[in-house]
Formats: structure tokens, C-alpha cells, sequence
């Protein structure tokens, strides 16, 4: 059917790229292309390894997402049908802006986040979407697990569970072991900016904020048991609160261990999270980058991780004009995850949802100029993908509410 661009080789790249190989009659040609080239190519040699059934003809390349000059060529020189942006937040922008011109339609999983500011935010790409409408281009955001089937489960909840939709709570528990006292299950600078930010949820028509980490429940998690949960500031919270009317609450809640907490809190006292440059012996250095690169690199983590994630949204409501409850959500195993493409499971539950909605973008059967979410769009193809690609989910219409 067609070309997909593949920017990024790092974790969650290599998960969208087997699966977009695996998916041969949607993605007939795959180009991966990120700033190591050697990382593209021994991607590459891993898929032909994994499945060397493979139809989809898998070609490589070299790029500095932070150059639109340089990305507008490649553009050029391959023409995909979609461009996949799986490297790092960072780089939203000038992909976007390089798809712009070459009127590429653009896939991503992370909204943006400029280095010298940990603050991450839909408005800069949000602020395109006049430009992608004039340029008769489609840019669909956030398509990884949370944000991405998170918001393909709020569409799925309004479409065929509620009326009205009061309250939403997002869960998400890693409940892996990988055998480190520390280590991130993501991009470390990343994972840490985000954990160690201000708490914040949406309610009553207004932002809320807590301290980092103030807010702790417990929850018993299908398939998992009780765990500890901290309320955070997630990315879907920013367009779900602008995409669902009326909403009353919305939170998020992400897992933490002890020996992570008590690591990372170590870790920020002594100034080792911070992003501010310092000088060490003649050279400016940024603590958290130097931190990213003692840790283990958690592309390396797959082999060594036992273990479930469940990631789920609990919603109330009114439906018929009666409340309702429900719960929707996904476990992955980290094993299989790992037996299946190389990764572990935090991987690959964002690499699935980034090949489905670029497989849904490709196949026009999300199709609209301008810049969108994923609630934004029919979730039903998708949810359909979920199940037939890996991460089929589970529903609950008696779940316990977190208080
Ligand atoms: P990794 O650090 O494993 O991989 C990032 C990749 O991007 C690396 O291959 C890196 O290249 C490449 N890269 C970095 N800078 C550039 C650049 N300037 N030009 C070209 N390539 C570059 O990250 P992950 O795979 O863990 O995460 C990828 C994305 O997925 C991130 O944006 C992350 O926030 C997002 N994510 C989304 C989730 C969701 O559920 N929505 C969950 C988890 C992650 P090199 O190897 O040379 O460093």
C-alpha cells in the first residue's frame, strides 16, 4: 500500500518498526531514519532476523531531526506517505514544520518539550493547525499509549458507554522487574523530567496543582494486585480536558516501587535531575544528561524484565440518565513482549499504537487536514487494531473507584 518514514531507532521506533514489518500490506516500504545510522541498521537486521517473512522492504538513513533543511531532503528524496516521529519530544516541531512543506502527513507519540524548558505541551503543535489545513495535510498527535490509546478509549467510553462523562482516571502501572535498584523504562531525561514535574489534574473547569508525588493510592490492578500510585501531570490530560464537554475530573495516576522513589529523590537532593548547565573540569555539562548516561540504556532492559503492565482509564457518568461506571483497559506482559520484538513491554505498548495510527493515517481512514488528537477521530478501526496487533483490552462495569 505505501511508504512509511520512521524517525527514531530507540525503543519504542524498533517496536513501531517490526510492527509496521509485520504489517507488510499496509507498510509495503519502511524507512528508518535517526541521528546513529548504525542503530537503523542493526534495527533493520533484527526485524529481517525476527521475521524474515517479512513483504515490507526495509531501507535506512541518517538524519538530524533538529534540521528541517536536512529533514525537508529526505522527505523529498524517499516521498513517504506518512512520517512516524519516534525520537524525542524535542524534535516535534521541526518535523512538523518539515512535513509542512512537503506536505507530508505526521504521526507522533509525545507532545512538545523545548530542552531548557521541562514543561511539556500540545499549544505550539496545536498552534499549526491552520497551516496544516492550508497545506491540506494531516498531523495526528499523541499516538502511543498514554497519550494514545488512552484517548482512543475516552472516544471509545463516549461513543458507546455514556451521555455524559463526569469523571476520568487514568491508571497506569508498570509492575516489571527488571533487577536494578534504578533504572528508567524510557528515555531517562524524559522519564525523569516527567516524574520529578508538578502534580497536576483537571478539575471543575480549572488546572489543579500538587506537589511532585503528593498525592499516593493504592490500587488493585487486574491481573497485577495492589500498588502504589502517585498522581501526576500527563499529556492526555491537556487535549482530553478540551476534548470531552463538561468533564468534572480528570487525573492521572502512574505506579512507582520504593527502590525507585527512593533512588530518584536521592538523585534530585544531591542536583543530579537538574537541567540547568554546570561547569565541570572546563565544560559545561547538564547534570540530568549525565545522569542519562550512567543509567542503563533501557533499550537494554527487554532481556531482563519479568512482569505485567495494566493501563487503563476508569470513567463515571450518566448514561440513559442513570450514573455509570467503567473500566477499560489493557495488561501486557514483558516476557512476551520481549519473545515477540526485542522489547519490553513499556515499548511496546507505545510501539503498537504508533504503527496503528500511522497504519490508520496511511489507509485514510483517519482522514482530515489540520492537527488532531486521537480522540478526535472514530476510535472503533483502531480499537479493532488494538485487539489483532497485541494489545487486546479488557472492560469492567463494576471496577473499584480510586477516591
Ligand atoms: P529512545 O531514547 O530510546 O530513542 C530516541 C531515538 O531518537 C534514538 O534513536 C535517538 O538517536 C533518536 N534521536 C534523538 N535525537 C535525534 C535527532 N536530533 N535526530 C534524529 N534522531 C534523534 O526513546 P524512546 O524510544 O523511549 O522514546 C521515543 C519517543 O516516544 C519519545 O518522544 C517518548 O517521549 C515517546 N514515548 C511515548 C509514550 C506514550 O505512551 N505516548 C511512552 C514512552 C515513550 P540516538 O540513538 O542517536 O540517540
Amino acid at each position: 500500500m505505501g511508504k512509511v518514514l520512521i524517525i527514531g531507532a530507540g525503543a519504542v521506533a524498533s517496536v513501531a518498526a517490526h510492527k509496521c514489518c509485520q504489517n507488510s500490506d499496509v507498510f509495503d516500504e519502511v524507512v528508518i531514519a535517526s541521528r546513529t545510522l548504525s542503530k537503523c541498521d542493526a534495527l533493520k537486521k533484527s526485524i529481517e532476523d525476527k521475521n524474515p517473512e517479512t513483504k515490507s522492504k526495509i531501507t535506512t538513513a541518517q538524519i538530524d531531526a533538529n534540521d528541517v533543511d536536512a529533514l525537508v531532503k529526505l522527505l523529498e528524496i524517499e516521498k513517504p506517505d506518512v512520517c512516524l516521529h519516534l525520537a524525542l519530544p524535542y524534535q516535534d516541531l521541526t518535523i512538523m514544520e518539515a512535513c509542512l512543506k512537503t506536505q507530508t502527513p505526521y504521526v507522533d507519540t509525545a507532545n512538545f518539550e523545548s530542552l531548557d524548558d521541562p514543561y511539556f505541551n500540545y499549544e505550539p503543535q496545536w498552534a499549526l493547525h491552520q497551516k496544516f489545513v492550508d497545506r491540506n495535510t494531516m498531523a495526528l498527535l499523541g499516538s502511543g499509549f498514554d497519550p494514545g490509546v488512552t484517548g482512543v478509549f475516552v472516544a471509545y467510553a463516549m461513543k458507546h458507554h455514556f451521555d455524559e462523562i463526569e469523571t476520568i482516571d487514568i491508571l497506569d502501572c508498570n509492575a516489571g522487574d527488571h533487577g536494578y535498584p534504578f533504572a528508567t523504562n524510557f528515555n531517562p531525561e524524559i522519564n525523569i523530567r516527567e516524574v520529578t514535574a508538578d502534580g497536576e489534574y483537571w478539575e471543575n473547569g480549572d488546572w489543579k496543582k500538587t506537589k511532585p508525588l503528593e498525592v499516593k493510592r493504592v490500587y488493585d490492578f487486574p491481573e497485577i494486585g495492589e500498588r502504589d500510585m502517585y498522581l501526576m501531570y500527563h499529556e492526555e490530560l491537556e487535549s482530553i480536558a478540551k476534548n470531552v464537554p463538561n468533564l468534572k475530573c480528570a487525573r492521572f495516576f502512574m505506579t512507582f516501587g520504593e527502590s525507585y522513589l527512593r533512588h530518584l529523590f536521592a538523585l534530585k537532593d544531591v542536583g543530579m535531575t537538574s537541567i540547568e548547565p554546570i561547569e565541570f573540569q572546563g565544560q559545561k555539562i547538564v547534570p540530568l544528561q549525565f545522569l542519562k548516561a550512567v543509567l542503563p540504556d533501557p533499550s537494554t532492559l527487554g532481556s531482563r524484565t519479568k512482569g505485567k503492565t495494566n493501563i487503563g482509564c476508569i470513567f463515571t457518568g450518566k448514561k440513559d440518565g442513570k450514573s455509570k461506571t467503567y473500566y477499560i483497559y489493557n495488561v501486557c506482559d514483558h516476557e512476551s513482549s520481549f519473545r515477540e520484538v526485542g522489547s519490553q513491554a513499556v515499548a511496546y505498548t507505545t510501539g503498537v499504537p504508533a504503527m496503528i495510527g500511522a497504519s490508520m493515517v496511511m489507509q485514510k481512514i483517519w482522514n482530515r487536514a489540520g492537527v488532531f488528537n486521537v480522540e478526535n477521530f472514530d476510535p472503533d478501526p483502531f480499537m479493532e487494531e488494538l485487539n489483532r496487533w497485541g494489545l487486546p483490552w479488557k472492560e469492567s462495569f463494576n471496577p473499584m473507584l480510586v477516591e
